[in-house]
């Protein structure tokens, strides 16, 4: 059984072995510090005797640690494809078989195979932490069969010799779960951390994933980086990729801004799922809501603009009635820059009020039986946000600074004050997190900030509600379209 076993790991390994991989650092974005590093690699490949002539040190194991899809294999291909070099690739889970002494053989099999080659070259294990961790729960024969790879690695490591010109580089999400004979002094000389893509690094991932895509002159990749805040590497070459896929399915030759946020929508909600609201007085309902929203954002945002004063409120992007994830509608906001997120005054916390009640107002504007019940996540985004503005901020339509007690009778006060302000911004993205009451029932100020809140909450209300009133026909149209249209 072994036998077979071994030779079936042996086909594995080599089915594994990879030619030169033709990707070069111009095609890893947004990690030019990491590359930079990497350079010295690149170096030792190119000429291993040089680094021995010179008493210099040879790189020998690098570890990557980032979240899956930050580059991590990208980045080990394109020190393969500078270096001209060929590169060995397995998974670190296909070392760990039921199969006790597999996964050992199929490492031995690995670095013979990489040596005979008598040149330099790169193997890259993926996932090294499935055969490095710390013995876990599994059971016995699982660690049985890990402990014995485990061993082989730490064994095939050591037994590099610098002029043999084998660099192994391994990769990981959970760089804490290694166990500490890997971790150990001169198995692995160097420790590179990969992050998340800032907004410059996101720009740049863009581009070079837009390279080989014809885009329309509409696209601004940019405002995609922006509005894309969290995501990794894998994740936007997604999203352009659905763009694209978005475009065959039009027939079109060319990717346009509409296709991109379609592929986002994608990437981000999932699919889109079977409609509910089949019944036309419901998805008449929630045209209109989500028509009013957006309506009320544009129309407030050109008010300010008219006058000269600074917007507050993004451009909308989309409004929508295709249902994804968890939401059946939704308006989709171009995010600012990041400055726009580090402060805010009460005129924009108001601006935003508006908006977020300017669905129900759309209701009340147009249906003769008054507002539905949609809005009722709405209704608590708006009331909790009013309630910061009161309590934490000071910053009422009274502009009266409620007092705060600094009692902490429950516990509640303690976590009112890290409530920030891009808990606030996230109610208008629609991702509101729950804001703790900040005081205690017994408390008296209660009342009065209550009273406060419900007042901005209040006036915001008519505010919308005249406003839609008076663009009634606008709102109209806008809700017959996007009936049609799903999406605008
Ligand atoms: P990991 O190994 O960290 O899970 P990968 O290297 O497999 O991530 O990334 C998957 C894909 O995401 C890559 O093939 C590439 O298309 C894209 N990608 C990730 N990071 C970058 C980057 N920094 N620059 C360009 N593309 C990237």
């Amino acid at each position: 059984d072994l036998l077979e076993a071994q030779e079936f790991a042996q086909s594995k390994a080599q089915a594994q072995k990879r030619g030169k991989t033709g990707i070069m650092f111009a095609d890893v974005a947004g990690a030019d510090s990491t590359l930079k590093e990497l350079q010295e690699v690149v170096e030792f490949l190119h000429n291993p005797l040089r680094f021995q002539a010179l008493g210099a040190k040879a790189p020998k194991g690098i570890l990557l640690e980032g979240e899956p899809g930050t580059g991590k294999t990208l980045i080990a291909k394109a020190v393969a494809g500078e270096a001209n070099v060929p590169f060995y690739q397995m998974s670190g889970s296909e070392f760990v078989e039921f199969i006790v002494g597999v996964g050992a053989a199929r490492i031995r099999d690995l670095f013979k195979r990489a040596r005979a080659q008598g040149e330099p070259c790169i193997i890259f294990v993926d996932e090294i932490d499935a055969l490095g961790a710390r013995r876990a729960q599994a059971g016995e024969r699982a660690d049985e069969e890990r402990e014995q790879a485990l061993n082989q690695l730490l064994s095939e490591m050591d037994g590099f010799t610098p002029d043999s010109g084998i660099v192994f580089i391994a990769a990981t999400n959970r760089a804490d779960l290694l166990d500490p004979a890997l971790m150990r002094a001169g198995r692995f000389d160097r420790k590179i951390r990969i992050a998340r893509p800032d907004m410059r690094g996101r720009y740049q991932i863009l581009k070079v994933h837009a390279r080989k895509r014809p885009m329309a002159p509409d696209v601004d990749l940019m405002q995609v980086a922006r509005d894309l805040p969290g995501l990794s590497g894998a994740e936007l070459a997604n999203v352009l990729n659905e763009g694209a896929l978005e475009a065959v399915r039009k027939g079109a030759d060319i990717i346009t801004r509409s296709d991109i946020y379609n592929g986002m929508d994608r990437v981000l909600q999932g699919v889109r799922r079977p409609a509910l609201p089949s019944y036309l007085r419901v998805r008449y309902c929630m045209a209109l809501h989500e028509s009013g929203r957006a309506l009320a954002a544009t129309l407030l945002r050109r008010q300010r603009l008219a006058e000269g004063l600074p917007p507050h409120l993004e451009r909308v992007e989309r409004v929508s009635i295709v249902a994804r994830g968890s939401q059946w509608t939704r308006t989709v906001f171009l995010r600012g820059s990041d400055e726009d997120y580090t402060m805010s005054t009460r005129a924009r916390l108001q601006q935003r009020l508006r908006v977020i009640l300017a669905g129900r107002a759309a209701e009340d504007v147009m249906l003769k039986e008054g507002p539905t019940t949609y809005s009722m996540g709405n209704m608590r985004d708006a009331m909790n946000m009013a309630l910061k503005m009161v309590s934490n901020y000071g910053l009422s339509d009274a502009g009266i600074t409620v007092h705060v007690p600094n009692t902490d009778v429950t516990g509640f006060m303690t976590r009112a004050f890290e409530v920030n302000v891009d808990n606030i911004d996230a109610d208008l993205f629609g991702s509101s997190t729950q804001n703790p009451y900040p005081y205690a029932p017994q408390d008296p100020s209660v009342d009065l900030v209550r009273r406060e809140a419900m007042e901005l909450v209040s006036t915001a209300y008519m505010e919308s509600v005249a406003l839609l009133h008076k663009h009634q026909a606008a709102l109209q149209a806008l809700t017959d379209k996007l009936l049609d249209d799903e999406t605008l």
